[in-house]
Formats: structure tokens, sequence, C-alpha cells
């Protein structure tokens, strides 16, 4: 297509307008890259209207490295003998949650393994334990696939969002990528369960995981239009030691940071970090992705004692602007390109 052409179907998806599988394609393969900066502008200017070159901020504090799953691409696997497991006291979390409220985050995020030892039960008290010394900041959860009796408790407990990516909508793809005690249904189930529930729910999916093609991406996308999740979590597929995928190459920040503004004209209110996987490929990677339409980043809270046992991938970043205790550089790196925290809980507002 013509240069004027692809302008309008970038128009056209920022209109708000559903696009047709052949146009997806075109938006993901054929733009130049005069289109590929109108498109990255127009998605700035979405997130400015909105958020007000402000970026908001999460403390993430990874609970467990202990995983019954075994995934493929993941690191914390459970077939993987060289990862390191620690799993933190609910004493630990508290502490982690003090000192992130000391330096002024206003959300919490519980991620982990799907740890046995940290059951349902456990966690919800944890959850509640927060919730009491913290009656106005949002906790989000990111622990895998649990049942509906699971997710109601951590409800009633007083969590407020979920994290739970799709990972791929193609149930094939699905397959190539997680061994065959997991399924895209059911993972599509947790996810319609999770928002039932009534909580804020993200999903998203990784960029260039192995032997996802174009067409799996518009899969993503289409579902991600079907869900309307409030969070959408996207980041390059990064390989991992003691993986089956530890060869394969890690997928490209270009595509990734493509995919993130097409993902903020589609869903202009939606919240979208600047992932970690982003920050660990490029030192840029983080602000790249806040002026491609990203508007949330999450810092690493952890106790520092195991922040490198949390190896999801290879080299994970998690200290300087990832590491929480130094919020002064990550608000120097934002400030420098014009924008700044946002200590706000964050929540997901439509626009009226
Ligand atoms: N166990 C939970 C939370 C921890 S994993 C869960 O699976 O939901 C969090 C996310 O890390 C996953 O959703 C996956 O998309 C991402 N991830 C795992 N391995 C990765 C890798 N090798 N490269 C990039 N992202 C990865
Ligand atoms: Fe476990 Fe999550 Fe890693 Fe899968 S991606 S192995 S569920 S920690």
């Amino acid at each position: 297509m013509e240069t004027r052409d692809n302008r309008e179907l970038i128009k056209k998806l920022y209109a708000g307008n559903n696009l047709l599988r052949a146009e997806w394609h075109t938006l993901l393969t054929a733009l130049n890259g005069q289109e590929k900066e109108f498109l990255r502008s127009l998605a700035t200017t979405v997130a400015e209207e909105r958020f007000d070159r402000s970026v908001y901020i999460r403390g993430l504090i990874e609970i467990s490295s202990y995983c019954r799953n075994n995934c493929l691409y993941c690191g914390l696997r459970a077939a993987n003998r060289e990862a390191q497991r620690y799993r933190l006291t609910k004493d630990e979390i508290l502490e982690c949650c003090a000192q992130g409220a000391s330096l002024g985050f206003n959300t919490f995020v519980l991620q982990g393994g799907e740890d046995a030892a940290q059951s349902d039960e456990w966690l919800a008290d944890v959850v509640s334990a927060i919730r009491t010394l913290y009656p106005d900041k949002a906790i989000t959860l990111s622990v895998g696939e649990r049942s509906a009796k699971g997710y109601h408790l951590f409800r009633e407990a007083g969590a407020d969002r979920y994290l739970l990516r799709h990972e791929t909508r193609n149930d094939e793809h699905y397959s190539q990528l997680h061994p065959s005690s997991m399924s895209a249904s059911k993972r599509r189930k947790c996810l319609a369960t999770l928002k039932q529930q009534g909580f804020q729910t993200g999903s998203g999916m990784m960029i260039g995981s192995p032997r996802q093609t174009v067409e799996h991406l518009i899969d993503d996308l289409q579902f991600l239009e079907e869900l309307r999740p409030e969070m959408i979590g996207i980041g390059p597929f990064i390989p991992a030691e003691g993986t089956p995928f530890a060869g394969e190459p890690a997928g490209s920040i270009e595509t990734t940071l493509l995919l993130i503004s097409l993902l903020r004209l589609r869903f202009p209110d939606a919240l979208i970090p600047a992932t970690t996987a982003l920050a660990t490929l490029h030192p840029a990677g983080r602000t790249r992705a806040i002026l491609a339409g990203a508007n949330v980043v999450m810092p690493n809270l952890s106790p520092r004692s195991v922040r490198s046992k949390y190896s999801i991938y290879n080299n994970k970043a998690a200290s300087g602007c990832e590491a929480a205790e130094e919020i002064e550089k990550l608000e120097k790196e934002l400030n420098a390109i014009g924008y700044r925290i946002n200590f706000a809980r964050g929540d997901y507002n439509k626009k009226k």
C-alpha cells in the first residue's frame, strides 16, 4: 500500500474502528519509517491526553521462585534444576510493603510462580494483612492459574487487580509454548473468572516467542478486543538458561514498541507497562516504551537478597531505574524525556 493509505489506516484505528485481519497485517508488517513515526507520535498524543505526560508506578514484590508449572520459555519452570528457589514469608512481604509505602508507592504487585506452599488461604491472609495496614493502596496479584474459589478468597481479602497474560490466543501456538498439562482454554477461563469477580484484569503476550507468527499476533489483538482487559502487559521474549528455549533468539524491541503504539490507539485508557523485559534488552527500552504510549513502570521492591534468584529469563534487570529504592534515578530518566512519576493509585478510568 502507498504511504497515504497506511496513514489512513492508522487514523482509522485512532478513530476507534475495528480493523480487518488484512489491515492489522499491514500495520504489523508494512509500515515504512515515516509511517511508524506517525503511529508512534499519535500514540503518545493519545497517552498524553489521558495521562498528562505522567507514568504510574507499581512496586513489584516477587514472592516466590518456586513453580509447579513447566512453561517452556520460563526460567522458573519446575524442571529447571539450575533455578535458585526462595519463597518470601508473610513478614518479609509486609516489610517490602513498608519500604514501598515509605517511598510513596500506592500499588503493590505480588507476583510469583505457582507455589503450592503459598496456598490460596495463605495468600488471602497476606492480602488481608496488607489491606488492614494500607486501606487506600491498590493490591495486585499475579500468581497464575487458581480456582474460582481461590480468586474469590483473594478478592474478599481485598485484592483489586490481577495480572495473568494469555501468552498467545492461538491454541496450537499455546501448545508449542506449554506442556500438555496446560491449556489455552483453561487460561481464558481464568481470565473470564477474574473479570466476573470484579478484578481489574491484566492480560498480554510475549513478543517474538518461539514459533510466533504475525497471524498469531493478530489473534492476540482480536482476543484483547474481546476481553477488554484494564491492563495489557507485553514484552519481548528473552531466552532463559536451563529451559528448552535457551538457544532461541530474543524477541524484537522494534516490534514490541510498534505493538505498544497499536495497543495505545486501540485501547486508549488501558494501563500499559514499559516492561522490565524491554529494559533488560536495551538501556533505552523503558523510555522508548513510554514514548511509544506506555504509561506504567513497575520497579522492583523485592528484598535485594532474592532479586537475582527470580530469574524468569537471562540477565533480568533489577537495578538502577528498575529498583524501587533508586526511584530518584527513574524520576530523572523520566524528566529527561519530559515526563514525571505519578504517585497516585492509577486505577483504570474510562475517559468520560
Ligand atoms: N507465574 C505467573 C507470574 C510470573 S511469570 C504467571 O505465569 O502468570 C510472569 C510473566 O513473565 C509471564 O506471564 C510471561 O509472559 C513472562 N515470561 C516468562 N518467561 C519469559 C521469558 N523467557 N521472556 C519474557 N517473558 C517471560
Ligand atoms: Fe511458572 Fe509463570 Fe514461569 Fe509458567 S511463566 S513456569 S506459571 S512462573
